[in-house]
């Protein structure tokens, strides 16, 4: 069965509303997905109801913003209580960071002379359908960068200056640990970039507590891969994989890199997506 246990909706940056990312889903024969927005589990509900009703194992994700060593790192959450406080709590606050940070970073536009009305970016509104934020929508509709890849290569700076205080993984960790659910660190060949994929890079995040890597990525290479799946071996974690598709925002495909449920070591997760269920059928 086709997996893809990293995908995201308009509810955070993706283009796809939970109707889209399900047709979606069926058009490529995909049996098993997770949808992991960022900081937000508003998707989840109607992508639990859609999933259901067209007989697709599903679990619910949320992709958590986490720093340390001044890097952002995401760990992805599954298989959780959506109604835990504490997971609640966190998300919530994570979210207003992200809104402050790109209010801030206008303002620091602003300063330098960039031509910004402050009160129109206040007011200013997207359509959820194509997908990204305020803040780069704003700048994309003034003209001050085409895309994502001219938005992070022309702000780099003043991004890297911003970095918002998310919490420390390990205690994003314990948060969804809390809720029942399933810590995972997302795509390590992507936030490991700078350092490397190592031994002596993934090993911090064990004393964190994560239970698994997501050793199948569209960041990941061949090697990424193995390197990551043999270190899972080594220390008895739980392996996943996604697309990190955000519709058509961004360019990363659905479903893949093609992964089978029977390539991912899920646990408890299995069950909780209704895996051996199917299989019975
Ligand atoms: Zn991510
Ligand atoms: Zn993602």
């Amino acid at each position: 069965m086709r997996a893809d246990l990293h995908i995201h909706t308009t509810a955070s940056d993706g283009c796809w509303s939970p109707e889209q990312l399900v047709a979606e889903i069926q058009a490529r024969s995909i049996g098993l997905f997770a949808v992991a927005d960022h900081d937000t589990i508003a998707s989840l509900p109607r992508c639990e109801a859609l999933a259901r009703s067209a007989g697709l194992a599903f679990l619910p994700g949320v992709e958590i913003s986490t720093r340390c060593d001044e890097r952002l790192f995401h760990v992805l959450a599954y298989g959780f209580d959506q109604r835990h406080p504490l997971l609640h709590d966190m998300l919530v606050e994570n979210r207003a960071k992200l809104t402050t940070v790109g209010d801030f970073l206008i303002h620091r536009l602003w300063h330098e002379g960039y031509g910004i009305d402050l009160e129109e970016y206040a007011a200013y509104q997207y359509d959820a359908a194509r997908g990204g934020w305020k803040t780069f929508n704003f700048l994309v509709d003034h003209g001050f960068c085409a895309d994502v890849r001219e938005y992070s290569e022309k702000f780099r700076e003043h991004l890297a200056a911003t970095l918002p205080a998310f919490p420390h993984p390990a205690e994003a960790v314990t948060v969804i640990r809390a809720a029942g659910g399933v810590p995972i660190l997302a795509h390590p060949g992507a936030s490991l970039r700078s350092v490397g994929v190592a031994e002596k890079t993934l090993h911090p995040f064990l004393g964190f507590g994560i239970a698994g890597l997501e050793c199948y990525s569209s960041y990941h290479d061949v090697e990424t891969t193995r390197f990551c799946l043999a270190w899972c071996a080594r220390h008895d974690l739980l392996v996943t994989g996604g697309s990190d598709c955000h519709g058509g925002f961004v360019g990363r495909e659905l479903g893949v890199p093609v992964v089978e449920s029977d390539d991912l070591r899920l646990g408890e997760l299995a069950e909780r997506a209704g895996l051996a269920e199917l299989n019975r059928l």
